[in-house]
Formats: structure tokens, C-alpha cells, sequence
């Protein structure tokens, strides 16, 4: 991708805002790597189309062409789909014990390997009891692989009694769960090659009977167009609140992560990294989208733009501060990047002859949190205000601070060392084209 991708976006040097031509010759390559990278057809060609919409007409930072403006904004939307709400990432709902887990996919997706890895991990790190029980009456093996991996990893599973249904287990299985006081019971269903109604009828009643906390789609991360497929029928027939992907550890470029994510919109919380019971991690949306876009290289790429676009706001400041302004909203702005880069010991550390003034300042007990209040602060004052803090009377004073939920002589704080600074930039800006401001800057 990458070296096609470079082709393309030589060409592309025009500067100023992103042309409908321009984005749309860089999204053709990017339509084609979501292809290579297994995403499903109908996918790729939603994703493509509400880029197109987003970037047309999106200004373009001076020294970032605009193919790579393109690839950062197909970088972070794809970051943003792939994650989705970040709190459901590697969370499993297991309260109300025993909360029942249902696990579904189809046949040698991974779902009797994961149930395991995660019934480890709900021990290890949740402290939970968890019971375990194969509903694959039609693969004997299959239970007896349950109940080897479970004596591997010491967690009881149902004992196996032939010739009951699926429901008739998942019957017994909730039973044992509240008589044995265990927390959670995992209920590791059959799968089949391709979708199956007699399958899914079998699973529905499960459902029915247990009313599962989570419900467990297990896909194999090497699925591609069939990802769709598989992910509509299964939410649609039996209602899944999340997504285990498998064989990432395999040299599948993850696209079904993507299709599994527009399909359902469920989150993907887990993904296994080989056969081992301790291959499984929480899923990193950002990792996947590095690699569904072809890695390395791309996502330099997006880090460039990112520095890029930095520098050239800290330049614009800089041409302010030469006039002598700074107002609240350049304060605004250096208070968010001190945060950025690690907080004011390490700034000043780094401005030559401030390494004395970072200590004092230390000393004084100024933790880093102040940052935080003091944008707080700037956020409640009026457009008004922020050009002109000179304006701030007791009355307004007041209601900023209360605006903030802080107290006046925080704001007084606050306005003090914007004067501070505010001499401090006249004096560096009069140094001429002081690199000064901008080496600590960078
Ligand atoms: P099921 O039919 O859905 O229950 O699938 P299984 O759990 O039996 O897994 C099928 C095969 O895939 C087994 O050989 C597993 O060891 C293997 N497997 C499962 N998850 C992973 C994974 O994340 N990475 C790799 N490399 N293999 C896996
Ligand atoms: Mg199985």
C-alpha cells in the first residue's frame, strides 16, 4: 500500500483545501488496501464514501500534502469506528452471579479456546468462580477439549452426561452455577461450517433459558468477505453484545475487524494471539487500523502530519508573541500543549536558563493538575474576556471562577502568571526571531 500509496500522493502538491479530485484519487487507493486487508465489499465502500464526504473541502496544512492529510483523516476515523465506545473494550458484564456467558461463532472459529482464555482471565485478574459447560452434543470431543482445557487452567467445568440437548445443559448448567455459587457459567455452543437454522434455533432456546450478561460472538480474524455474513446473522437471530477476535496472531491484515464493527456496531472487546490460554488481549483500535492500512509507514506518516500541523500553530503563535500579544486563548493553547509534552518541569527543563525557575516552582508544590483548572478556568470566561483578560473586574472574576467550580484567588493565580508570561513573550519575541520560544516549543 505504502509505496502505491507515495505514488499517488507525489502527484498531489497542489496546496490550499482538500479538492473533491484529490481526496478522491488518494481514496481509491485507500478503498483498494481495505480490500487487501480482507475488508467485506459493501464495507470498504461505505467507509470510503463518508471520508469522501469529511476531507472534501478540509483546508491543508502548509508542508503536509494533501494525499498525506487524507491518510490521517482515513487513519483517525478508522481509529474512531474501530473503537467505538472505549469503555466497552476488555470489559466482560459479569455481576448478578452467576451471570451466564454465551459464546457463539461458527465451527472452529475459536469460541471453545476463548471461553477457556477467558474464563482464566475472569479468575486471575476478576477473582471470579467460573463454571464452564460445552453445549457441542454433536462433537463428543469437543466437550472432552472443554474439560481438558479447564483442568489445564483450574476452573471446573459441567460434568458431561450423554444424550441431553443443548437447552437440557444449559438447564443443568445454570443450576450448578446457583447451587455451587459460582459467579459466571460459560456456555461454549456448537458451531458449523456456514450458518445453519437448526443451529440457530437450538442456540435461541439457550438464550431463552439463561438470558446471557454478555453474548459472545468468536470470529476468525482471517475471515473476509464472509465476516458480514456471518456477524448480520448471528446479532440478527440471537442478539450479540460483543465481539472475541481470533488468529490476529496469524498475518491477516484484520479487516474483519472493521466489517464486524459496521455491521453490528457491537464492540470488539477481546483479541486471541494464539492457541496458548494466556493469547488473548483487549482489543487496540489503533493497532488494528495501523494494520488494516498496511502499518508501519502510514502511521509515520500520520505522526508527520500530526508534528507538521503542530508546528505551524506554534509558528503562528510565535509571529503574535513577536507583537507583543498574548491573550487568554494563546495561554489556552500553551497550557494544552505543556500538558501534551509532559508538564512544566520538563518544559522549563528544557528552556535554556528556566532549569532554576522549574525547581523553585516544584518546590512550591505546583503539581500539574493546575493545568487542567487553569484551562478550566479560560473555558468560562466570555470570547470577551479571553481577548482582553485586562477587563476582569471582582464581579466577572466571580463568575468565572464559580463558572469553573474554583475560587477567585485561583483565578487571580492564573491571571498573574498570564502577565508573566505575557512579558516573558515580548521580551523573547523582541530577541528577534528568538528560536528560543520555538526550540521548547518543538
Ligand atoms: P471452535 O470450533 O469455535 O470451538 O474453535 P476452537 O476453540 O476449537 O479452535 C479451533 C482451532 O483454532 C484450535 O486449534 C485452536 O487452538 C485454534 N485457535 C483458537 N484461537 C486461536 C488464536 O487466537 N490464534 C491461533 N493461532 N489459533 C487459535
Ligand atoms: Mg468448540
Amino acid at each position: 500500500l505504502s509505496d502505491r500509496l507515495s505514488g499517488v500522493f507525489d502527484r498531489l502538491t497542489k496546496q490550499g483545501a482538500l479538492s473533491e479530485d484529490d481526496v478522491k484519487t488518494a481514496l481509491r487507493e485507500v478503498r483498494v488496501a481495505l480490500l487487501e486487508a480482507d475488508v467485506s465489499l459493501s464495507v470498504a465502500r461505505d467507509f470510503v464514501k463518508a471520508i469522501q464526504d469529511k476531507a472534501t473541502g478540509q483546508s491543508v496544512t502548509k508542508s503536509v500534502t494533501p494525499g498525506q492529510q487524507v491518510v490521517k483523516i482515513v487513519h483517525d476515523e478508522l481509529v474512531h469506528v474501530l473503537a467505538g465506545d472505549e469503555a466497552d473494550i476488555g470489559v466482560l458484564k459479569v455481576d448478578n452471579a452467576p451471570a451466564p456467558i454465551l459464546m457463539v461463532g461458527l465451527q472452529g472459529g475459536g469460541k471453545t479456546t476463548t471461553t477457556a482464555k477467558l474464563a482464566k482471565r475472569l479468575k486471575e485478574k476478576q477473582g471470579k468462580r467460573v463454571l464452564m459447560a460445552s453445549l457441542d452434543v454433536y462433537r463428543p470431543a469437543a466437550m472432552e477439549q472443554l474439560k481438558v482445557l479447564g483442568e489445564q487452567i483450574g476452573v471446573d467445568t459441567l460434568p458431561i452426561v450423554a444424550g441431553q440437548s443443548p437447552a437440557d445443559i444449559a438447564k443443568r448448567a445454570k443450576q450448578q452455577a446457583t447451587m455451587g455459587g459460582y459467579d459466571v457459567y460459560m456456555l461454549d455452543t456448537a458451531g458449523r461450517l456456514s450458518i445453519d437454522d437448526t443451529l440457530m434455533t437450538e442456540v435461541e432456546a439457550v438464550r431463552d433459558i439463561t438470558k446471557p450478561r454478555e453474548t459472545l460472538l468468536v470470529v476468525d480474524g482471517l475471515t473476509g468477505q464472509d465476516a458480514v455474513t456471518t456477524a448480520e446473522n448471528f446479532d440478527g437471530r440471537i442478539g450479540i453484545s460483543g465481539v472475541v477476535l481470533t488468529r490476529m496472531d496469524g498475518d491477516g491484515r484484520g479487516g474483519a475487524a472493521l466489517s464486524m464493527r459496521a455491521v453490528t456496531g457491537k464492540p470488539i472487546k477481546f483479541v486471541g494471539l494464539g492457541e496458548k490460554m494466556d493469547a488473548l488481549e483487549e482489543f487496540h483500535p489503533e493497532r488494528i487500523a495501523g494494520r488494516i492500512l498496511g502499518m508501519g509507514d502510514i502511521v509515520s506518516l500520520v505522526e508527520k502530519a500530526q508534528e507538521t500541523i503542530e508546528a505551524e500553530q506554534a509558528e503562528k503563535m510565535m509571529k503574535r508573541f513577536q507583537k507583543g500579544r498574548f491573550n487568554m486563548n494563546d495561554m489556552r493553547m500553551q497550557l494544552e500543549q505543556m500538558q501534551k509534552m509532559g508538564g512544566m518541569e520538563s518544559i522549563m527543563g528544557m528552556m535554556p536558563g528556566m532549569k532554576k525557575a522549574a525547581s523553585q516552582i516544584k518546590e512550591s508544590g505546583f503539581d500539574d493538575s493546575v493545568f487542567k483548572r487553569q484551562v478550566a478556568l479560560i473555558n468560562s470566561m466570555t470570547k470577551i474576556e479571553r481577548a482582553n483578560p485586562q477587563i476582569l473586574q471582582a464581579s466577572r472574576k466571580k463568575r468565572i471562577a464559580k463558572g469553573a467550580g474554583l475560587e477567585v484567588p485561583e483565578l487571580n493565580q492564573l491571571l498573574k502568571m498570564h502577565r508573566q508570561m505575557a512579558d516573558m513573550m515580548k521580551k523573547m519575541g523582541k530577541m528577534g526571531k528568538g528560536g528560543m520560544l520555538k526550540q521548547a516549543v518543538k
